[in-house]
């Protein structure tokens, strides 16, 4: 994603290079933005800015990972869609947009706000040091959120953005529909999830590191013919899938 300013080059002027060292606060002041945090009713984040300041107010009575996502969203409205006068105000729909629609440029403004922030709290720079030798599971996954200070969604989503493996994250309604789902940069398009999960229920058990046939997830004729490694956990509203194609020769299989 096109960013006027790269959120690792911003930490790298700033001499960062460890977890505990990414300070938005610290980022936000080299930025010329104040940060304020304040009770919000309507929103989670708003930012109001002219050519050469901005003043950002975070909602003070959210979750304190949650905060931190939203600073770094205001933040990515302020390196990417500053000009004369620049007002947002994003709620917790704003902050959770993950796909980009094609007429909609208030969405992809957003959508580019929450992956600024991602890559601002999880730069590869330093994100990509601790993946080395982590298996793709929830046990992973709740290691680099405590790393991180970020919540388990979104250091899942960066886990797999980042990876070596081939490996992909799917988020569902309880109910079993597909909200969405990101793939690892290296696997083919052509392998997608399923649009709905019949037995909810039963597929939605909690798991770490299990091996089970591909085709519990995965949509295509050839998925009964191998297996995966599945993770399954819970945001607290949705179930996210966790999963890795640990032996590669099946991707050109599917
Ligand atoms: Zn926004």
């Amino acid at each position: 994603m096109k960013f006027k300013r790269q959120p690792g080059d911003i930490l790298k002027q700033l001499g960062i290079y460890e977890p505990e060292d990414i300070d938005l606060d610290l980022v936000a002041y080299s930025l010329n933005a104040d940060v304020k945090r304040a009770a919000l009713s309507d929103c989670e984040g708003n930012i109001i800015g002219t050519d050469e300041k901005a003043i950002i107010t975070v909602n003070r009575d959210a979750d304190p990972r949650r905060q931190r996502f939203s600073l770094g969203h205001e933040l990515g409205h302020w390196v990417n869609d500053r000009g004369k006068n620049l007002t947002y105000r994003c709620d917790t729909i704003d902050m959770r947009q993950r796909s980009m629609s094609k007429n909609n440029f208030r969405q992809q403004k957003e959508v580019r706000a929450n992956q600024f922030s991602a890559e601002l709290i999880m730069p590869e720079h330093i994100f990509g040091r601790y993946l080395n030798n982590l298996d793709i599971t929830t046990e992973s996954v709740n290691y680099l959120a405590n790393q991180f200070n970020v919540s388990r969604t979104s250091a899942a989503i960066r886990f797999v953005e980042v990876s070596d493996y081939p490996c992909m994250i799917v988020c569902w309604d309880k109910t079993g529909n597909r909200r969405w789902f990101t793939r690892n940069p290296i696997m083919p398009d052509s392998i997608w999830p399923y649009p709905r999960i019949i037995r909810p229920r039963e597929a939605f058990a909690l798991s770490n590191g299990v091996e089970v046939d591909a085709d519990k997830w995965i949509d295509s004729k050839r998925s009964e013919d191998y297996s995966v490694i599945e993770s399954v956990f819970s945001n607290g509203y949705d179930i996210l899938s966790l999963i890795w194609w640990k032996d590669e020769s099946h991707l050109t299989v599917c």
